[in-house]
């Protein structure tokens, strides 16, 4: 048996792995989102904790 969750909807609903701190460039694993939109966030590098200071990883940031 299969299941699908996949859908139309795969494209709204990314999942990230982690968010970057924009305060410290580090990954962020301790947050929460809905959508695209980063509802609670920390650093625990920094202690950053507004998540206006936070960027999804699919931001398009050149890489190296
Ligand atoms: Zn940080």
């Amino acid at each position: 048996m299969i299941i699908g969750e996949n859908r139309d909807m795969a494209n709204e609903e990314r999942i990230v792995d982690f968010l970057i701190c924009r305060n410290c460039s580090s990954p962020c694993y301790v947050y929460e989102i809905d959508g695209q939109t980063v509802i609670e966030a920390l650093c625990q590098t920094c202690g950053n904790e507004d998540v206006r200071e936070f960027s999804l990883e699919d931001e398009d940031d050149a890489m190296g």
